[in-house]
């Protein structure tokens, strides 16, 4: 007798593990395959996470189809599971990040174009002639024509009818072409040769390595990886190659470099894809077709079964970290999907994280230094205006010597950036008469004013309402007024003291998309800006070419808060802020505004001495057993009112395991006390290295039950402890 099988089926829900059916007769499936499944009283779509005999102890429900579609290979399957078991979720939820676009299991839907055939129109009208013109620009389908000759699409097919027109099928979807390596690149400078050459002999050597290229601000770290790039494409021509960005760096610039380099456009893979992109994306990565993936943070889950390197650009970038949802950091999960699949990782950074960099130290990353930029332009001078010595006005952001500087910069016709990272007008509003502050209603945070739109937003939630008239304390009219700057109140600054310049802001709100931030980023490049006001959007990645003045306006921002990486962030961001000055060949200038000159962060910065400052915070970690040099994880309860939260959290707080080497503290009320109408509380673990916190994690989540509304989230290697 035939032995029947049996289907593990993972289905992409918060289920603790994958369920077993039954193979149906004469049905043929693989682990890997798309499947649906009864589930319940519904049918749900799911892949087989392994087959085995049925011996027919239990009865089964069969698989109800098969799907088709690229099988998820045993690579993607397999950081699947190591991934659950890491971030201590389902398996089913990392399973549903990956399935992204349902629409991709199909193959592409095809569609009619039309070309012309040469034939002689009988019988010429101007429509007709519309049409046969409009084709000049290529073959397109009936509706396109139709609108590019502005008549209705019976005229194409009437065309097609009289053999003027010939009509042919195409894939709405078209596959990306295969990248060419041996198209030249720029020709490298010794030192970039010197990284490129030791990136090749990874790629050489095969298997599982990683490399961080450490290379300042200009330093040409792209083309760089790009070399490496091309070297796993000359020697492996299948493999498929993933380049992680931070979202707002993946510009049409960096795609544009790539495409030049390789001679064809990668995939893209980002929160602002339409479905028809994504669709295309996901199934092309999914069936190896897509040799090259640029993607933002969720790109890390797409399935690339012949995955053989993954490039994370701005390794430091927080914006790697996600903390809403699934919470990951898509570095950490980049090198770990490299060693699963022995691929080859490279790290990319101006200002490394102290975590890349103590793996570079101890030898498990291999170090790749780029100590000078490409152009031999200088690094930017950093000095540091103390705000004590010369205070800007009252209601006013800017000190003289700032001021000065612009103007000696708008002299020479060069342009300045004022850094500020705080979008809006006024981060905190509050009533003149009655001292009433306007609270988000949804989480404990200050609603933030925006002059350009007249509203008052919480950059937490999202919530907006119209600034009011009234105070809705006190009652008092025109009452309510912005404290502290934003950038919308610092470029107002700017238009009055340099009321001939031109002057933009440069933030999420000013430039929502990517063709937004491509305009902005043009008009800057071309000189058509003088002064560009902008948050961290406006400091990463660009080459501004006559950008000599980068002003600071607040470098004391984000040392505060018990953040454990404050001072590394700040640090990071002040040197990618310097960092766009003086890029081409005038040296630039960068201005720090600060009322604690004497923090060691600022102080390395102003003496350029990143080993000073590396060294110190090293020293702190090290000391107090924080990343890297200890571990930690948090667990987040939240509930519907506080006492439910509290109640969770004693149960929660008893069923802490103990563990050697493991300290458990909280419950704590976490400075966002509330969001959205959830009350939260906090607990840190913070273990030694050697500790496996996810398993203890796993251990402890599994020793309570929390009400149905109380919900609970495991947070490994948190970097928010709001
Ligand atoms: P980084 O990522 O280190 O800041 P990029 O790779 O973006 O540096 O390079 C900075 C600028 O220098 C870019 O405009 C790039 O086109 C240019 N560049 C890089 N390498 C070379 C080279 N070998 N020759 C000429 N220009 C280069």
């Amino acid at each position: 007798m035939m032995t029947r099988l049996l289907a593990r089926v993972l289905i992409p829900m918060p289920l603790p593990e994958p369920f077993d059916y039954a193979v149906p007769d004469g049905v043929q499936v693989q682990p890997g395959d798309h499947v649906i499944v009864p589930l319940g009283q519904r049918s749900a779509s799911g892949v087989v996470w392994a087959t085995a005999p049925d011996d027919g102890s239990r009865t089964l429900k069969p698989i109800e189809m098969v799907r088709g579609g690229p099988r998820l290979e045993q690579p993607v399957r397999d950081f699947i599971d190591w991934t659950a078991r890491y971030l201590v979720e389902p398996p089913g939820i990392i399973l549903r990040s990956v399935l992204r676009s349902p629409a991709a299991l199909k193959p592409s839907p095809v569609e009619t174009v039309y070309a012309v055939t040469g034939q002689p129109v009988a019988r010429m009208t101007p429509a007709r002639h519309a049409v046969l013109a409009a084709l000049e620009e290529g073959p397109a389908t009936a509706a396109e024509l139709a609108r590019r000759a502005g008549v209705s699409a019976s005229v194409v097919k009437g065309l097609a009818q009289a053999g003027a027109l010939s009509a042919r099928e195409i894939e709405v979807d078209p596959p990306f072409q295969a990248p060419d390596p041996n198209r030249p690149g720029l020709p490298l400078t010794a030192l970039q040769e010197e990284a490129s050459r030791t990136l090749r002999r990874l790629v050489a050597a095969g298997g599982f390595q990683a490399a961080l290229i450490d290379g300042v601000t200009g330093s040409g770290k792209t083309e760089v990886y790009f070399e490496a790039i091309a070297e796993l494409l000359r020697r492996e021509p299948d493999a498929q190659i993933l380049v992680l960005l931070p979202e707002i760096a993946l510009t049409q610039s960096v795609i544009k470099r790539f495409s030049d380099r390789f001679g064809v456009e990668p995939a893209r893979w980002h929160s602002g894809l339409s479905d028809k992109e994504r669709r295309r994306s996901w199934r092309e990565a999914a069936s190896g077709r897509a040799r090259i993936v640029m993607g933002a943070r969720s790109s890390i889950f797409l399935p690339l079964p012949w995955l053989r390197m993954i490039v994370v650009d701005e390794e430091h970038d927080p914006t790697y970290k996600q903390d809403e949802m699934l919470t990951y950091n898509a570095r950490d999960l980049a090198v770990a999907r490299s060693k699963l699949a022995g691929a080859v990782s490279i790290l990319a950074s101006a200002t490394p994280s102290l975590e890349s960099l103590v793996n570079a130290e101890a030898g498990r990353y291999v170090h790749v230094r780029l100590p000078a930029r490409v152009t031999g332009s200088v690094l930017p001078d950093v000095e540091l205006l103390d705000l004590r010595e010369a205070p800007p006005e009252k209601g006013e952001w800017l000190s003289e010597p700032l001021v000065q500087a612009v103007a000696d910069t708008l002299a020479r016709r060069e342009q300045a950036l004022l850094y500020l990272n705080r979008r809006g007008f006024a981060p905190l509003v509050l009533c003149k008469a009655c001292g009433h502050k306007m609270k988000s209603p949804e989480a404990d945070r200050w609603l933030v004013e925006h002059r350009y739109t007249g509203r008052l937003v919480c950059h937490t939630t999202g919530f907006s309402m119209p600034k009011p008239k009234h105070c809705p304390e006190c009652g008092a009219e025109d009452s309510l007024i912005g404290v502290g700057p934003g950038v919308e109140r610092v470029a107002e600054e700017a238009v009055r003291r340099f009321p001939d310049a031109r002057i933009e802001v440069f933030s999420s709100d000013t430039a929502q998309s990517g063709e937004d931030v491509r305009a902005l980023v043009e008009r800057m490049e071309s000189g058509e800006i003088d002064i560009l006001v902008g948050t961290q959007i406006a400091a990463k990645g660009h080459n501004f070419p006559h950008l000599t003045l980068v002003g600071v306006v607040d470098a004391d921002l984000g040392l505060a808060g018990g953040d454990l990486r404050a001072g590394e962030r700040t640090y990071q961001t002040l040197v990618q802020a310097a960092g766009r000055a003086g890029r081409a060949d005038k040296p630039g200038r960068a201005l720090l505004q600060t009322w604690d000159p004497n923090h060691q962060a600022l102080r390395a910065l102003e003496a350029g001495d990143r080993d000073a400052f590396l060294t110190t915070e090293r020293q702190m970690r090290e000391l107090l057993k924080l990343p890297p040099f200890g571990r930690l994880a948090a667990l987040i309860v939240s509930a519907p009112d506080a006492g439910l939260v509290d109640e969770a959290c004693r149960a929660i707080a008893k069923a802490a395991p103990s563990a050697d080497g493991v300290d458990v503290f909280g419950p704590a009320e976490p400075p966002l006390g509330v969001v959205r109408g959830r009350w939260r509380r906090r607990f840190l673990v913070q273990a030694e290295k050697s500790v496996d916190v996810s398993a203890y994690m796993r251990a402890w989540t599994g020793r309570f039950k929390t009400p149905s509304s109380v919900r609970v989230t495991v947070d490994i290697e948190p970097y928010s402890f709001l």
